[in-house]
C-alpha cells in the first residue's frame, strides 16, 4: 500500500484565497522598514488585511510616558518580544514574553516607564483604533486603511518605493 501521508494535496487552492504571507525576519534587517508614526515610535507592518479590515504590526518605542489614550471597539492581541509597558487603568505590567488580550470596549492609557530602553510588541489590530481624550470624546483614528497610507508614504521617502507596502497587503 502506498503511503498517502507525504503525499501534498493534489487540488489548486480555491481562487479566491488569498496568497500566502511569510516574513522571515519580523525584526527586519532594513530599518527603513520601520514606519514612523510619532517621535521615537514606530511600527513595522506584517500583515495589512483590507479585506477584512485588521492589521498586524509591531509597535516599536524608544522613549518613556505617555503613548497614547485610546478606545478599541474590536479586541486587540498583543504579545510582548522586548521590554515592558503598562495602562494607567491598570495595575498589571505586560512584560517581555507575555501576552495580552485587549477586550472591545476598552479604553486605555499607554505608558512605557523610565528604565525601558526599547518596547518591541506585536499586535493584532481589529477595526480601529480611537484616540480619545479623558472623557471618551474622539480626537482621531487609525484603520487599516490609514496604516497603508502611513506605509506608502514613508516607502516613497526613503526610496524603498510606494508599491512596497503591497506586500503586506491581503
Ligand atoms: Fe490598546
Amino acid at each position: 500500500m502506498v503511503d498517502q501521508s507525504r503525499i501534498p494535496y493534489r487540488h489548486p487552492q480555491p481562487k479566491e484565497s488569498a496568497p500566502e504571507l511569510v516574513i522571515p525576519s519580523v525584526i527586519p534587517e532594513d530599518d527603513r522598514i520601520w514606519v514612523p508614526q510619532a517621535e521615537n515610535v514606530w511600527f513595522r507592518p506584517l500583515c495589512l488585511c483590507a479585506s477584512r479590515g485588521y492589521w498586524m504590526n509591531l509597535l516599536k518605542v524608544r522613549k518613556s510616558g505617555v503613548l497614547s489614550r485610546h478606545r478599541h471597539p474590536q479586541p486587540v492581541h498583543g504579545y510582548v518580544i522586548k521590554g515592558r509597558w503598562r495602562y494607567l487603568e491598570h495595575d498589571w505590567e505586560a512584560r517581555e514574553g507575555g501576552y495580552v488580550y485587549e477586550a472591545p470596549g476598552e479604553t486605555h492609557t499607554l505608558v512605557v516607564d523610565e528604565g525601558v530602553e526599547e518596547m518591541i510588541t506585536l499586535f493584532q489590530v481589529n477595526g480601529v483604533m480611537l484616540y480619545v481624550d479623558p472623557d471618551g470624546a474622539v480626537m482621531g483614528y487609525e484603520d487599516v486603511f490609514t496604516k497603508i497610507d502611513l506605509c506608502r508614504a514613508h516607502y516613497t521617502k526613503v526610496g524603498l518605493g510606494a508599491d512596497y507596502v503591497d506586500q503586506f497587503i491581503r
